[in-house]
């Protein structure tokens, strides 16, 4: 099977016809298992695999409903990708997690611990927040709703997140964990609380962890989360526009675009290069200058810059924005990637979390195909999908 986000050879109008989506929406008509609402990170997501590339792409948002794609089933009965009325490429739709059926002793449903986003089990692990509802709340956030809708429970255990990891390998082939959490007052910012989580899940599962985490205000911390048995870290400073970082997330405002560089740093010299990324999401009014040159600034210490496109979540304070232009998020990514692979560092790299599952992004669409642009004696694989434009 291929791996999230990646090809398993170049495909030429994927890249294009996938930021397009991931930038309209797509409709669907039957959701079953394939959708997230709410939430950190990819939120509002439906999760498919599109000619073998795994992506998520919104589907529940207003604006969804004025794209022209759409997942349903051809004449053949398979699931496909259709623009307007015309088919332009196959779709795979994820079965539901077998380990969804499964609930802990005390009767907590397993899929209200851990959800499996595509083959990364992924956790909240405190949905609340010390910003939520206060002047401070990132703008783009939906880390309660999911707690207001009843899809989850407000903290999960370390116990039940270990059962549910070892579930999720054995059931349905999880291959890594990815943890967030809401940020607290404390000056570890909820990251040693996240770190026990994954200490008891890599032991149990022997899965590799992402930890996601505002930057503690004690660096020592991240030392000690790495000696938890965590793998990779993920510090999101979200916009190196300091205008728009402000607008978007006071309290990342505060600690300020140095103050990322600064815990990055030291996270480097704790997990290693390549273990350490951003979200740096796009359209939210930000310099692309700025934009281009943070992640370059960010890859030269050896952090990964995941970049996405805004996906405006409903119920969040910016439910109303729409997401930015696939070709400015791909003239992006086109700008970036190159540096990415010149300092050595990649998806591949990535031992687990949001920049190793990639499907959140087309960063490794260019990364393949710059890759393969470099070896030209592999043999292409050309697949019938039409341009988007
Ligand atoms: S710090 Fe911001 S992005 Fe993170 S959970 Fe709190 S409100 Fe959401």
């Amino acid at each position: 099977m291929a791996q999230p986000g990646s090809p398993s050879a170049l495909q030429p109008e994927l890249a294009p016809l996938i930021a397009d989506i991931q930038s309209r929406g797509l409709r669907i008509e039957q959701t079953g298992e394939t959708t997230r609402v709410g939430g950190a990170g990819p939120s509002d997501a439906g999760m498919i695999s599109i000619e073998g590339v795994f992506i998520t792409a919104p589907v529940g948002a207003g604006f969804v409903a004025d794209s022209p794609y759409s997942l349903r089933e051809d004449v053949f009965g398979q699931w496909a990708i259709f623009k307007d009325d015309e088919r332009i490429a196959s779709a795979e739709v994820a079965a539901r997690p077998e380990f969804y059926d499964l609930s802990t002793d005390d009767g907590i449903p397993y899929w209200k611990i851990a959800l499996l986003h595509l083959d990364s089990l992924a956790s909240t692990v405190v949905q609340t927040c010390a910003y939520w509802g206060t002047d401070d709340q990132c703008t783009f956030c939906g880390i309660e709703l999911s707690l207001e809708s009843g899809n989850t429970i407000p903290a999960k255990r370390p116990e039940h997140l270990a059962e549910v990891a070892v579930a999720a390998k054995e059931l349905d082939g999880a291959v890594d964990i990815t943890l967030t959490t809401g940020s607290t007052y404390g000056p570890d910012k909820g990251a040693l609380y996240v770190g026990r989580c994954a200490e008891a899940m890599h032991n149990a599962s022997g899965l590799p962890v992402e930890a996601q985490f505002e930057p503690p205000d004690d660096l020592d911390v991240l030392n000690r989360v790495h000696d938890m048995g965590v793998s990779a870290v993920g510090m999101h400073v979200e916009s190196f526009d300091p205008t728009t970082l402000a607008e978007i997330a006071p309290p990342k405002a505060r600690t300020g675009i140095e103050g990322y560089f600064t815990a990055w740093e030291r996270a480097v010299e704790v997990f290693g290069e390549g273990q350490v990324s951003t979200y740096v999401i796009l359209g939210l009014g930000e310099d692309p200058d700025l934009t281009v040159a943070g992640c370059k600034r960010a890859i030269d210490i050896g952090v990964y810059p995941f970049i996405v496109p805004l996906r405006p979540v409903p119920g969040s304070l910016l439910e109303d924005l729409l997401p930015p232009d696939a070709r400015y998020t791909e003239s992006i990514y086109r700008q970036v990637v190159p540096y990415l692979l010149e300092r050595g560092i990649g998806s591949w790299t990535v031992s687990a979390g949001c920049a190793r599952c990639q499907a959140c992004s087309g960063m490794s669409l260019i990364e393949q195909e710059l890759v393969e642009l470099s070896a030209p004696e592999e043999t292409r694989t050309l697949i019938p999908v039409r341009s988007v434009d």
